[in-house]
């Protein structure tokens, strides 16, 4: 006998960034060298400071439940520093801290979306949107987007798609897969619409610190007046502060849906790490110096994996403005034999990029869009230049 698998989890994709992560790791055990490309995770330690604030919160015996919906001083930090980045105010009861981005995306489908509502998600979108979206039984309605518009969903598009079931749209800026960024005029355009259509948003800035040629990043709610009513913000320490493992993220919503993302996190999960919580205080109240030092190692690397791209035959990538990830279009290389195999996909290209080069990176095809590459450049720029060296070979192959 079988135990049979729920419907919704019998149709659910596994996170590709992961598997693909998992599959490095794996080559890796086996005392193989991997240039590994594939996960978004900064490659820093997270800085000194915040590690001595989680072993100073053991040792002062922090180890009991939180509030559910997190720390109090750690929702007032979260709250502060939306007001001194971004100059807009919520009370510390409009925050909720989960563990990770992730599972703050999760609470907000879940407390939002009724079955068949559709959510409006431009691709290339995160793996992990519409899968996501689905759980919650609510419909992803993908809108593709244009490299030559840097993968920027343009108002005429996000107007074609809305239809009378539209509730959400969700956004991802700085964007990862593509790493471009809305600018404040291209997102009011968007703003515009979601408040002529009675729509709202769910807006993932987790990469809002990693911006870079002193581009000035708009947090959405900050749009346009009443905005904030209609928009669930999703961030957390994961990115800014290398914080990948620590599991903490956060969310600054409307009142109503605070309390309720609160209840159900109470019945779910209960509060995050109580540890991990001190760590993230520390995170944001501590210096920033380490954001601005990780941010220019980020830049720096942009910069070379930008002339690598540019420099291999066939090859070709839209600007990156923000985030740690090259997309890169492959299509001149698909239908090729690389190695006497035949690479017809994105998918090919990467597994057979891993096989015969040790090298890995996502594809597109797991982001909503064929023919593209993403690299995340969140590795040494040692790692960086062996990759792409190999990249070079596999596709002159
Ligand atoms: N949103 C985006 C766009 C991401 O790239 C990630 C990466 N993990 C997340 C959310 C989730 O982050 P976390 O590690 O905090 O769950
Ligand atoms: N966000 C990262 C990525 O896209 C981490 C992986 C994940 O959470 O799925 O690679």
């Amino acid at each position: 006998m079988s135990i049979a698998i729920s419907r919704i989890v019998q149709g659910l994709e596994p996170s590709a960034t992961l598997a693909m992560s998992a599959k490095a790791k794996e080559l890796k055990a086996q005392g193989k060298t991997v240039y590994d490309l594939s996960v978004g995770e900064p490659d820093f330690i997270t800085p000194q400071h915040i590690r001595d604030a989680a072993a100073a919160a053991m040792k002062a015996g922090h180890t009991k439940y939180t509030l559910a919906s997190g720390l109090p001083e750690l929702k007032k930090a979260v709250a502060d520093k939306y007001k001194a980045d971004y100059g807009i105010e919520y009370p510390a009861a409009q925050v909720v801290i989960s563990n990770g981005a992730k599972h703050s995306l999760h609470n907000a489908f879940f407390t939002t979306l009724n079955p068949g509502d559709e959510v409006i998600i431009p691709a290339p979108y995160w793996v992990s949107y519409a899968e996501l979206v689905k759980l919650s039984g609510a419909v992803p309605v993908i809108v593709p987007t244009e490299e030559s518009q840097g993968f920027k969903m343009t108002a005429a598009a996000f107007e074609r798609a809305i239809t009378a079931k539209t509730r959400m749209l969700l956004l991802c800026n700085p964007s990862n897969p593509t790493g471009t960024m809305y600018s404040r005029s291209e997102l009011e355009m968007l703003a515009d619409i979601v408040i002529a259509k009675n729509l709202f948003v769910v807006a993932d800035e987790i990469y809002d610190t990693l911006v870079y040629d002193n581009r000035q990043f708009a947090s959405f709610p900050t749009l346009r007046s009443g905005l904030q009513d209609r928009t669930i913000v999703v961030n957390g320490a994961s990115k800014t502060y290398a914080m990948t493992g620590w599991r903490v993220g956060w969310t600054l919503s409307p009142a109503n849906v605070a309390q309720k993302m609160g209840g159900l996190q109470s019945q779910e999960t209960s509060n995050p790490c109580s540890i991990s919580q001190y760590a993230a205080l520390a995170a944001i109240t501590g210096p920033q110096n380490c954001v601005a030092e990780m941010s220019a190692a980020f830049a720096q690397r942009r910069d070379y994996v930008a002339k690598r791209i540019a420099e291999i035959e066939g090859l070709s990538c839209a600007e990156m403005q923000g985030a740690f990830y090259a997309f890169f279009n492959v299509k001149k290389h698909l239908g090729r034999k690389p190695g006497s195999v035949s690479v017809t996909n994105s998918e090919q290209f990467c597994l057979e990029l891993l096989t015969q080069k040790q090298t890995a990176a996502v594809m597109g095809s797991a982001f909503g869009c064929e023919g593209y590459v993403r690299a995340s450049f969140a590795a040494g720029l040692d790692v960086l230049k062996e990759a792409f060296d190999r990249i070079a070979e596999f596709v002159g192959n």
